[in-house]
């Protein structure tokens, strides 16, 4: 299970810099989190995550871990329902498979191009 040692928030470059226990490091846009949030109200109910144009300039206001297991963010534009799990924003760094930022969507965890 992907574990983070450190988050950094960069509101200069309005992206969260997290390094794993692994030694890796992401950098993760606010936006492309915002357009990757995972809660039913971005998502409904399945198995399917998809990528949704975020509101421009979407900055982050606020961070919480959630337990062990997760980080809550609360965005500029009011959403705060997404539950970014240590795993999830891992998949969704740019270092992992398929390498650079993702558009398209998740389905059953499994990525599948735009
Ligand atoms: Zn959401």
């Amino acid at each position: 299970m992907a574990q983070p040692l450190d988050v950094a928030h960069h509101r200069g470059e309005n992206l969260l810099a997290i390094t794993w226990a692994d030694g890796s490091r992401s950098e993760l846009p606010i936006p492309y989190l915002r357009g990757w949030c995972p809660c039913a109200q971005c998502q409904g109910h399945g198995d399917v995550v998809r990528f949704h144009e975020p509101p421009a300039e979407v900055t982050a206001v606020g961070l919480h871990e959630m337990g062990a297991y997760a980080l809550g963010i609360r965005f500029s534009d009011g959403h705060d329902a997404g539950i970014y799990s240590w795993t999830w924003l891992r998949q969704l760094a740019p270092e992992s498979p398929p390498l650079g930022r993702k558009s398209g969507l998740f389905r059953a965890g499994r990525f599948e191009p735009a």
